[in-house]
C-alpha cells in the first residue's frame, strides 16, 4: 500500500522479491546471534550453526549431495558470477587452454567479467540466443580443445528464455573434458527443475533476493573436482572464511534468511509452479488482447517473465505512467537500467534497438494474484490510448 492509500501491484520480481514470511522470521532469529561465526566461544559457534544449517539448505535445493560439491556463500550473484570466472582464470595454468564461450544476452555480471578477461589475453566466443534460443551450429563451430571456460546463463533475465545449457556444456565437455563449465542460475534457481550435475555444471551462481530473501547474499556451488584440481582460486583474500574461498566476516543474517528462504519454497516447489503457470497463461492472454507483442518465446521458457513491446511508447514512459497508478514493472533488467544504450539482450534476441526501447518487462511471483494482472491491462490500456494520442498531436 503507497502512502496515500492506493494498492501497490509489485510485478518487477526479476529485479528483487519481497521478503518471504519465512526469510523474515529467520533474520529475526538470526538478529539475536551475533557473535562472528570465527569466533571459538559458544556464541561464534552458534552463529556458525545458523551459517552451516543455510548452507546445508542451499545444498539440498540445488540438489547437491554431500561429496559432490559446496556452496560458497558471497554478497550477490554478481558476485558468485566474478568468483566462478576470475577465480578459475586465475588459477590457469599458463600451458591450459584460453577460449572462453559465452552467449551474447548475459547478465552485466558475466559480460563485464568477460570483457576484463578480453583485455588480458582471453578469447571470447559469444554464441547468439535469437528468439531466445542457443545457436548450436555456432556452438559446434566454435568447439576444439582450446575451450578453457563456458559461462551461460540458464535463464535469461530479460526475456525469460530457457536456454539448453545441459546440451550446450555436454557438447563442451565431450570437445574438451577439462573445459570449466559455469551456469548464471540467479533467474532458475527455485523456478526451474535442475540440479549442477544434471545440467553440466562445475559451478553455478545463484542469488538471494531473487527468491524472497534480502539483498546482500548469494552464493556459488562449486564441484568438488573442481576444489580437488586446485582449478579456482579465491579473488576476495584474508581471513579464510568459507573455506578460503571467500574471506570476510559472513552475513549470516543474510545467509540464514537465504537458506530459511530456500528451504521454504523447495517445500512447496510445484504448488508454486502450478500457480506461476496458470498466471502466465492469464497474464498472456489479457496482454494480447491489447494490441502489445509478447517476446519470451513461445518454446523453453519460464513462467515468472514476461517481456512485451508496446505499440510506439517508450518503456521509460508506460514505466512512469504506471508507476502513477501504482504498477511496478521494469524497462529491461534494474541493473542495467542506468544505461541509455538498448538492452543487449533484448537486441540479441532480435529485436530493433528502437523496439527493445518500447519493451516492458512484467515479472511475477507466488504472491501475486489475477486481480494484479487486471490492474495491470487496466493502467495499460488506458496508458497505451493517452501516450499514443499525445505522440500522434
Ligand atoms: N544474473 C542474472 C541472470 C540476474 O538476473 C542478476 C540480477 O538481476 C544477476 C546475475 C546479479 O545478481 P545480484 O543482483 O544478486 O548481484
Amino acid at each position: 500500500m503507497k502512502s496515500n492509500g492506493q494498492k501497490t501491484v509489485y510485478l518487477d520480481n526479476s529485479a528483487t522479491t519481497p521478503l518471504s514470511a519465512t526469510a523474515k522470521s529467520a533474520v529475526a532469529e538470526a538478529m539475536e546471534c551475533f557473535g562472528n561465526p570465527s569466533s571459538l566461544h559458544t556464541m561464534g559457534a552458534d552463529a556458525q550453526k545458523l551459517v552451516t544449517l543455510a548452507r546445508d539448505r542451499i545444498m539440498s535445493a540445488l540438489g547437491v549431495r554431500r561429496g559432490q560439491g559446496t556452496v560458497v556463500f558471497t554478497s550477490c550473484g554478481t558476485e558468485a558470477t566474478s568468483l566462478a570466472i576470475f577465480g578459475t582464470a586465475y588459477a590457469k595454468t599458463r600451458r591450459e587452454a584460453s577460449r572462453i564461450l559465452t552467449t551474447d544476452s548475459e547478465h552485466p555480471a558475466t559480460l563485464r567479467a568477460l570483457e576484463a578477461l578480453e583485455k588480458s589475453g582471453f578469447e571470447i566466443v559469444r554464441i547468439p540466443t535469437r528468439g531466445g534460443v542457443l545457436d548450436m551450429n555456432a556452438l559446434d563451430g566454435a568447439l576444439d580443445k582450446k575451450i578453457f571456460m563456458a559461462s551461460f546463463m540458464l535463464v535469461n533475465n530479460e526475456t525469460g528464455a530457457m536456454y539448453s545449457v545441459k546440451e550446450a556444456f555436454a557438447k563442451i565437455k565431450r570437445a574438451n573434458k577439462e573445459a570449466i563449465t559455469h551456469c548464471d542460475a540467479v533467474q532458475g534457481f527455485m523456478r526451474v527443475p535442475f540440479t549442477p550435475s544434471s545440467i553440466g555444471a562445475d559451478l553455478v551462481s545463484v542469488s538471494g533476493h531473487k527468491i524472497h530473501a534480502p539483498k546482500g547474499v548469494g552464493a556459488l556451488y562449486v564441484s568438488a573436482e573442481l576444489i580437488k584440481a586446485k582449478k579456482i582460486v579465491p579473488f576476495l583474500v584474508g581471513g579464510g572464511q568459507e573455506s578460503g574461498m571467500r574471506s570476510g566476516t559472513e552475513n549470516v543474517i543474510g545467509i540464514s534468511a537465504f537458506g530459511a528462504a530456500a528451504a521454504d519454497m523447495a517445500t512447496r516447489r510445484t504448488e508454486i509452479s502450478e500457480k506461476l503457470d496458470v498466471l502466465y497463461s492469464y497474464a498472456a492472454e489479457k496482454l494480447s488482447a491489447l494490441g502489445v507483442r509478447i517476446n519470451t518465446p513461445q518454446g523453453a521458457h519460464v513462467s515468472h517473465i514476461i517481456n512485451v513491446t508496446l505499440p510506439d511508447v517508450k518503456s521509460e514512459t508506460m514505466l512512469h505512467y504506471l508507476s502513477a497508478d501504482g504498477i511496478y514493472v521494469s524497462s529491461g533488467s534494474a541493473c542495467a537500467s542506468h544505461s541509455k544504450s538498448p538492452s543487449q539482450s533484448l537486441v540479441a534476441f532480435g529485436l530493433t534497438p528502437y523496439e527493445a526501447d518500447c519493451s516492458i518487462r512484467i515479472s511475477l511471483s507466488e504472491y501475486n494474484t489475477a486481480e494484479d494482472i487486471d490492474a495491470l491491462c487496466e493502467s495499460l490500456a488506458a496508458g497505451l490510448e493517452r501516450l499514443v494520442r499525445i505522440k500522434k498531436t
